[in-house]
């Protein structure tokens, strides 16, 4: 039997049309959360949903479902979406890949003239990039009760608009109740974000667990002299503290391949003066790992080693863990429902761990869920060059169609 394809074409042309919307010249776009712009890009996915004959509902985050009733409407519906804000030099595809692959389901849906029995609703998620209201994904977060509705609506932008103000000013402050409703089943689709698929020739990831992560924000203080009169011996070089340890955190993430990611990505040096011996370096480390049981060794790693290297040179620090965010396991039922869409298509496939944070992260709380993955253009993304392959896009939308199909029948 010949299997039930999407429309690549018209996946294509969707995105290209939702990419005009804070098109940017060097063909990306900014479109950023509850800006006139967002506003123009979900008017458009609403009217495209209402063609296709969903009826539309919006919570008080803003988060839109569009559904596509079920034979036994009662049932809990399987919901398909991601995010349609970008970061300022965004690109086409980042969320509203995994937002116009829903509607193409619905829409393919429609061409077959398929019923399910349960519902199914394409969806948007706001504000996930956290670029203009930080932090990311924090409508989702509301969704799966991470956050009270009171937090999310008051987040606000560096000009002290509120979430809550913007929403309503766009039109987009519904009048639901955030969450408190069950899913059969969430499924996100999105470009992979890295290079893993491309360079392995792989069509489709199949997304297993997402990265947990821990943030920490160190302050190594020693003493400022100057660089001419201060004998080598009697220097206490917070920069150089720093440097050791920067050194041991890419050796943390080396040790613990080949899931572990080690990052000291901002550093402000005092008094950053060129003949001044460095009294006070502030540094930020990010470790990430799929694996609660190794990060938390990877946690133990950096606290032996900063303390280690702050003794030896007469340092004082102040060590803080600002954030931890725990590994996300996804359902594996809906894990199998994606491999063995794959499968059934004949795509090339591995199983693969998001290095990034995304909706699902937060849906899979409250809701069996996963997601599938397509390759991008040399990995890259949060980017105006970010691209994917037109067929690549279609095969992850086919995947979501035969894996949402497995669900709401089942
Ligand atoms: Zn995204």
């Amino acid at each position: 039997m010949k299997k039930m394809n999407v429309n690549q074409q018209r996946l294509w042309d969707s995105l290209m049309d939702m990419g005009k919307i804070g098109a940017t010249e060097k063909g990306g776009v900014c479109r950023l959360a509850l800006t006139d712009l967002d506003k123009q890009g979900r008017d458009l996915f609403v009217r495209w949903c209402r063609e296709a004959g969903c009826s539309i509902r919006i919570d008080r985050m803003g988060n839109i479902f569009a559904r596509r009733p079920g034979q036994d409407d009662s049932l809990p519906p399987v919901v398909m979406g991601s995010h349609l804000d970008t970061q300022p030099t965004g690109g086409k595809f980042d969320g509203i890949y995994g937002v116009l692959a829903g509607l193409e389901v619905i829409r393919s849906l429609n061409d077959h003239g398929i019923e399910t029995r349960a519902p199914v609703e394409a969806s948007v998620w706001t504000n996930e990039e956290g670029s203009r209201f930080p932090p990311a994904m924090v409508a989702s977060g509301v969704f799966a009760g991470v956050f009270d509705l009171e937090y999310g609506l008051s987040r606000a932008d560096l000009d002290g608009k509120t979430m809550g103000e913007e929403l309503e000013r766009i039109g987009y402050a519904g009048p639901d109740e955030v969450g408190g409703r069950p899913f059969k089943a969430f499924f996100e689709a999105h470009i992979e974000q890295g290079p893993i698929l491309e360079d392995e020739g792989k069509q489709i990831g199949v997304v297993t667990d997402a990265q947990g992560q821990r943030w920490y924000e160190i302050t190594l203080t020693g003493q400022e002299s100057h660089a001419g009169p201060t004998p080598m011996a009697r220097r206490r070089d917070a920069l150089v503290g720093a440097a050791r340890i920067v050194d041991r955190v890419n050796r943390i993430g080396l040790d613990n391949q080949p899931n572990a990611c080690a990052t000291v990505g901002l550093m402000q040096v005092f008094p950053n003066s060129r003949n001044v011996i460095p009294g006070q370096v502030f540094f930020t480390v990010d470790f990430r790992h799929p694996d609660a049981g190794v990060l938390a060794k990877m946690d133990q790693a950096l606290r032996e080693v900063s303390a280690a290297v702050a003794e030896e040179l007469g340092l004082e620090m102040k060590f803080e863990q600002i954030w931890h965010s725990p590994p996300v396991p996804f359902d594996r039922d809906c894990v199998d429902s994606v491999r063995n869409a794959a499968e059934s298509f004949g795509y090339s496939h591995r199983d693969i761990v998001s290095g990034a944070g995304h909706d699902a992260c937060y849906i899979a709380r409250v809701a069996p869920t996963s997601m599938v993955f397509v390759p991008c253009e040399n990995g890259i993304s949060h980017n105006e060059a970010e691209n994917a392959d037109p067929a690549d896009l279609a095969a992850g939308c086919n995947v979501l169609l035969q894996a949402v199909l497995e669900r709401a029948n089942d």
